[in-house]
């Protein structure tokens, strides 16, 4: 990867960096390069606060090797509090205790370990807020 894609995913996976159309202010997440509303190329990024609510969600058994760790986990479709629906992990509850309109908030967690590469890659992960 090239340094400045490596730059733009980082801005993604750790600040929840997505993006507004400054023409009819649509906001993005992934960020995006022209606005799928009015066709605008005229893009600013935003940073998203990192608050949602689940909209759906389900639980994982059978990940991709590098998540195995985690199983079982819940992946979910959050609607992020200004709008955008993401997907995402969500951490630190258990699948039984996830239900639908839960309020869930950001955290930067371990998402997965490359063994062959020794790499490990951290990024947004969503969990219900700390009372
Ligand atoms: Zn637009």
């Amino acid at each position: 990867m090239d340094l400045p894609r490596i730059w733009r995913l980082k801005s993604q996976r750790y600040k929840l960096e997505g993006s507004q159309c400054k023409s009819c202010q649509k906001l993005s997440f992934p960020p995006v390069q022209v606005c799928s509303d009015c066709r605008s190329q005229e893009i600013e990024p935003f940073r998203f606060a990192g608050k949602g609510s689940v909209y759906s969600f389900s639980t994982v058994y059978n990940p991709l090797t590098q998540f195995t760790e985690f199983v079982p986990y819940v992946v979910a479709l959050i609607d992020l509090a200004e709008g955008p629906r993401i997907t995402a992990q969500l951490t630190d509850v258990k699948p039984e205790d996830v239900s639908i309109g839960m309020k869930v908030e950001m955290v930067i967690r371990k998402i997965s370990e490359q063994s062959d590469k020794g790499a490990i890659v951290y990024g947004y992960k969503f969990r219900p807020p700390i009372k």
